[in-house]
Parts: C-alpha cells; sequence; structure tokens
C-alpha cells in the first residue's frame, strides 16, 4: 500500500532545536526570558501591529481580549458562525450571550452587512448591542475587516479579530493594501497550536496598537501582579504567558514563516488548476486578498446528495490519505444551543459539504497528484454511479 498522507503536520527544523537548545541551556524554561521579548517584538513587526503580547494558546489570547472588551456576564457578543468552538469559548469563559453570524458564500467569512442591519434594528429598538464584535478569518482567508471596523467604530463596540488560523493573510488593494489580518481591530489574536501554519508547540499571540490595552494584556496574563516586594494583585488575572522554550521555537517558526506560506500558497495553486472546471468546488480567492490557505479546503458537489463528503473522506482513507470535515457551525453545538443566530445556512453548507486536504509544507508534487488522481476519480466514480 501507498505511503500515507497526512492532512498537515508541522514543519520543525534545525534552527528551532538550536534556539530551544539555547532557550533551556540558559535555565529560563519559563515566561521570563529573553525569547518571549524577543518573540513578541519580532511578531509584532512581522504582523505591522504596534504591540504583541506572547501568551500560552490562542484561545488564551481572545479571551484576555474579552476580558479588555469588558465583556461581562450577559453581555452580547456577535461571533462568526462557522467556525472552530475556540472562538466562541473565550466569550463563553465571561458567561457572554451570543450573536452568531453567518458567513457569506463567497468568502466563507463572517457577512458583516447582515451584522450591520442587526445591529442597525437593535439600536433602533432599544435591544442590547454587542459588546464586542469577534470577526474570524477562516481557514486563511481574510474577512471583511474594513467593514466591521466601520461599523465597530460607528456603534462604540470593540472589534476583535480571531486570526488564529490566517497568520500572514494580507490585503493587497483598497484602504487596507498592505496590512495583516489581525491589526485591523481593536485587538487580535493569535494560534501557534501544533496544527496552526506556524507552531510553538502551544501558544498564542494577543495583537494592537494601542499601548494601554497592550499593556493590560500583559498584566492579566501574568496573574495581574503588581511590581511590589509583597505579592499584591489588583484584580483576577490568568497564567496565561507563553513559555521562554516555546517563545524560542516561535522564533525559529517566524524566520521560515514566509516560507512556509508560499509553499501553502503554491499547493493552492496547483490543486485550484487540477479542480477547476470539474464539479469540486475550490476555496475562495478574492480580489484585493491573499490568503494564506492554512487549510486547502474544497466542497463536494452538492448534486452528489448528502452522503458526499464522508464517502470522498473515506475513498481518500482507503489508500492512506488523510482529510478532515470542516467545522460543525456553532449554532449546531450543542452547549450553544438557543444562543442568538443571524441566518445559518451557509455555515450548514460549508459543514456539509467541505473536506480540506493533504496541505503540509513539506507536501511534495508527486503526493500531492496523488491526492488530486484520488479526488479525480472519486468523481468519475460517483459518475458512472449514478
Ligand atoms: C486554533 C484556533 C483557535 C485557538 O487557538 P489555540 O491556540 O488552539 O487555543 C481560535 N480560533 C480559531 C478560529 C482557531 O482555528
Amino acid at each position: 500500500m501507498a505511503s500515507r498522507i497526512p492532512l498537515a503536520v508541522p514543519n520543525i527544523g534545525v534552527r528551532e532545536a538550536e534556539l530551544v537548545n539555547e532557550a533551556v541551556a540558559s535555565g529560563y524554561v519559563s515566561s521570563v526570558g529573553q525569547f518571549v521579548s524577543e518573540f513578541e517584538q519580532k511578531f509584532a513587526d512581522y504582523v505591522g501591529a504596534k504591540y504583541a503580547v506572547a501568551c500560552a494558546s490562542g484561545t488564551a489570547a481572545l479571551h484576555i481580549a474579552m476580558r479588555l472588551a469588558d465583556v461581562q456576564p450577559g453581555d452580547l457578543v456577535a461571533v462568526s458562525d462557522f467556525t472552530f468552538m475556540a472562538s466562541s469559548n473565550a466569550a463563553s469563559y465571561q458567561f457572554a450571550e451570543l450573536l452568531l453570524v453567518d458567513s457569506l458564500p463567497e468568502s466563507w467569512c463572517m457577512d458583516v452587512a447582515a451584522l450591520r442591519t442587526e445591529i442597525e434594528r437593535r439600536a433602533a429598538t432599544g435591544e442590547k448591542l454587542p459588546k464586542a464584535i469577534e470577526l474570524v478569518h477562516i481557514l486563511g482567508q481574510p474577512a471583511d475587516a474594513l467593514a466591521a471596523r466601520e461599523l465597530a467604530d460607528e456603534y462604540g463596540i470593540f472589534l476583535i479579530e480571531d486570526a488564529a488560523e490566517a497568520l500572514g493573510a494580507v490585503w493587497t488593494d483598497g484602504p487596507l493594501d498592505g496590512r495583516h489580518v489581525g491589526t485591523i481591530g481593536h485587538m487580535g489574536a493569535f494560534s501557534f497550536n501544533g496544527n496552526k501554519i506556524m507552531t510553538t508547540g502551544g501558544g498564542g499571540m494577543f495583537t494592537t496598537n494601542d499601548a494601554s490595552l497592550a499593556a493590560q494584556a500583559k498584566h492579566l496574563s501574568t496573574q495581574a501582579r503588581l511590581a511590589d516586594r509583597g505579592y499584591l494583585h489588583d484584580q483576577i488575572g490568568f497564567n496565561y504567558r507563553l513559555t521562554n522554550i516555546a517563545a524560542a521555537l516561535g522564533v525559529a517558526q517566524l524566520e521560515r514563516l514566509d516560507s512556509f506560506i508560499a509553499r501553502k500558497r503554491d499547493i493552492a495553486e496547483r490543486y485550484a488548476a487540477a479542480f477547476t472546471g470539474t464539479e469540486i468546488q475550490t476555496p475562495p480567492k478574492l480580489h484585493g486578498q491573499e490568503s494564506t490557505y492554512w487549510l486547502y479546503s474544497v466542497l463536494v458537489p452538492k448534486s452528489r446528495g448528502t452522503g458526499a463528503r464522508d464517502e470522498l473522506q473515506d475513498f481518500l482513507a482507503e489508500t492512506g490519505i488523510e482529510s478532515r470535515s470542516l467545522w460543525r457551525p456553532l449554532h449546531m453545538q450543542p452547549p450553544l444551543v438557543g444562543e442568538a443566530t443571524l441566518g445559518g445556512a451557509v455555515g450548514e453548507d460549508l459543514f456539509s459539504r467541505g473536506l480540506s486536504l493533504p496541505c503540509s509544507t513539506d507536501l511534495g508534487e508527486a503526493e500531492q497528484d496523488r491526492v488530486i488522481g484520488r479526488v479525480l476519480d472519486w468523481l468519475r466514480l460517483e459518475s458512472v454511479d449514478v
């Protein structure tokens, strides 16, 4: 049997080992140490944010953002409905109520116009407005951060960008030309989990252009401990700081990030060339923005019926090709039943038909051709059945 092709594996090299060894040898293994501040500085420079605060995870960075947006029990937070559940967990930790906003079919990201209509309606009737909007850049694809920022500013709402999956995604035209995702809102969050485009094993980054928010984020991430010789804490904080060992890994990965993104885009281009003109729907590609194609994901044709996504996944698995379903939308998650929703049909469709294909940064062309060949075989097989 042919060798197994995993969905996406981290790319860890000699530079990573070198810097991690350096961190270990320094004796600073926990959150104090030169790599943490070096990683923050280099990361901020990379994405073009004024400040970056290294956190234990992307979820931790989002939770800190919710705290800094002063989200209190019963407050409303508008979140993209089609996303990984960590996005809303951060709001749920603050006992927020959610407003789950469906995606646009063309971007797979939040329909900001629908949210605007709802906020205008709520404002007119005196209903509760969101305290924060959490905009998710899904699978490496930039969401409409400009429209979201305008909406947020108009109503005095915090805009938090969940850029966990989209490090390196940029706008290439229009008012945001040259800007990175995660730097348009008041606060942004990135993830360095093992499966993300770069990894620190586990980790995240909080970004902002506001000096006060940055200082408060760092303070909250270190148990809200004040610089006092006795242990003095001015509020309930978190143990959310990144460790020096993880940050060393981050510094090394950041040096290689451009090459990872270039590989993801090459892979995406080859897949797109192979699937264009077939019934397989390729991921969004919109003018004026550059996705990183973190997990290259396609939609199986509607005409193949409801079980088609699973059938293709099983068909790929028979020859050792790993693939993965896209996320079940938040409004379908048992703990979130009853939360307010705006639409939901687009997310349900993406969930029922979406499949992520192998796209490790070291995926070879021969392996990619095996994936392509197998997907095309499946298309033919199905049409014979019909
Ligand atoms: C991965 C991810 C997170 C959480 O990041 P962790 O570092 O795993 O906590 C948040 N939001 C989205 C959209 C993600 O994909």
